[in-house]
């Protein structure tokens, strides 16, 4: 049975990727410093699959824990999510960001040479696209991210994709995740981030359950049918699968590929909270404002190559995203978190 260390496993997408890696025979060990994400997503995650993967509370910029766990484990490939990922900070704490995503991916990659561990998926993101001038976005188009979240995740892609060229033995996928949502249909792990959410499905989430009051829905102005913004939501458990994909893609193939992981169509605002509505029974009140700075009217991903290269297709479309979202939060709010 392979070993696959997970950074940030304990996080909302690395924990449904342990669950698929875990379904699909793979053992896992984690390594997370848990900065945002809490221990007993462990407990729930054991529930899930009847097994515990290891875990090794620490910091992926830890050289002496990396190469702990590659001694005390065979590891065959590392899937990489350990990282920082709120906008706003990343612009006020620049350093910070630098420091987290792009030193720390590359003290990882540095003891996963020593360990000649050679397989690697990095979770990457639509962001590093910018504004390419074309609302749906293809692997080859150019990259000009415009904040500096964005740049640690084009700079980690540029890494690994030196470091493939210079090891040719390394074998690289950088994912680029357009917008994560939903939960696991058990309603046991999801997202639930610390503090007031900046993204609208959490934000969502926290009205339906009466945490907040209303929703600001950022432009209705936009040159889009409904006037809101249009994202490519992806349910969390297909990008999870994605993983998988790419681990198996990994095996049979030497090298580094970048691919897109969307499902190809946007929703808009409105569409997104009706939706909600409409699975959940719940009211979400809502007031139209000023577009957030920094938003775009519309991107979505080209998913050809994802289904070319790793056969993956996404299969949930976006009633499965809010009724899973509805179960993780209506469980939470039963515990009265
Ligand atoms: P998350 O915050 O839920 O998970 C990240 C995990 O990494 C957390 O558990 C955190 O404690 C851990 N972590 C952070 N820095 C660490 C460090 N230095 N050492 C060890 N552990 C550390 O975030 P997520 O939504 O699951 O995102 C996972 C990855 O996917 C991130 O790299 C993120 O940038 C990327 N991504 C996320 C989205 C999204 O919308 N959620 C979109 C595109 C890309
Ligand atoms: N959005 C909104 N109100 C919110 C949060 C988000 O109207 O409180 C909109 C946002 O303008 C965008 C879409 O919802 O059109 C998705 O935003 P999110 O922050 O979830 O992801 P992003 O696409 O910015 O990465």
């Amino acid at each position: 049975m392979k070993t696959i260390l997970v950074t940030g496993g304990a996080g909302y997408i690395g924990s449904h990727t342990v669950v698929a890696l875990q379904d699909g025979g793979y053992q896992v060990v984690i390594l997370d410093n848990l900065c945002n994400s809490k221990l007993v997503v462990l407990n729930s995650i054991q529930k899930i699959c009847s097994k515990t993967p290891v875990f090794y509370q620490g910091d992926i910029r830890d050289r002496t824990l990396l190469s702990k766990i590659f001694n005390n484990h065979s590891i065959s490939g590392v899937i990489h999510f350990a990282g920082l990922k709120a906008v706003g900070e990343s612009q006020s704490q620049p350093l910070k960001y630098y420091d987290n995503n792009v030193a720390g991916s590359i003290t990882l990659l540095e003891e996963i040479l020593k360990a000649k561990v050679d397989t690697f998926v990095f979770s990457s993101s639509a962001t590093v696209y910018g504004e390419p001038g074309a609302s749906q976005y293809q692997e080859d188009m150019p990259t000009a991210p415009i904040n500096v979240y964005g740049r640690t995740k084009l700079m980690v892609e540029e890494i690994l994709g030196d470091s493939a060229k210079a090891n040719p033995g390394l074998k690289v996928a950088c994912l680029r995740y357009f917008n994560p949502v939903g939960a696991h249909s058990s309603g046991l792990i999801g997202e639930n981030p610390v503090g007031t959410p900046n993204n609208l499905m959490p934000y969502i989430g926290q009205i339906a359950l009466g945490i907040l009051p209303r929703l600001k829905v950022f432009g209705s102005d936009y040159p889009t049918p409904d006037g809101t913004g249009l994202r490519d939501y992806i349910h969390v458990d297909d990008l999870a699968i994605g993983h998988v994909l790419a681990l198996d893609y990994l095996e049979r193939n030497p090298g580094a590929i970048t691919v897109n992981l969307g499902t190809g169509k946007p929703y808009s605002v409105l569409e997104m909270i009706a939706t909600f509505e409409k699975v959940s029974g719940k009211k979400i009140p809502y007031d139209l404002v000023e577009r957030r700075s920094g938003d775009l009217a519309e991107y979505y991903a080209n998913s050809g190559l994802a289904k070319a290269v790793l056969g993956w297709q996404a299969k949930h479309g976006i009633e499965r995203m809010c009724e899973d979202t509805w179960r993780f939060y209506s469980q939470l709010g039963a515990q009265g978190s």
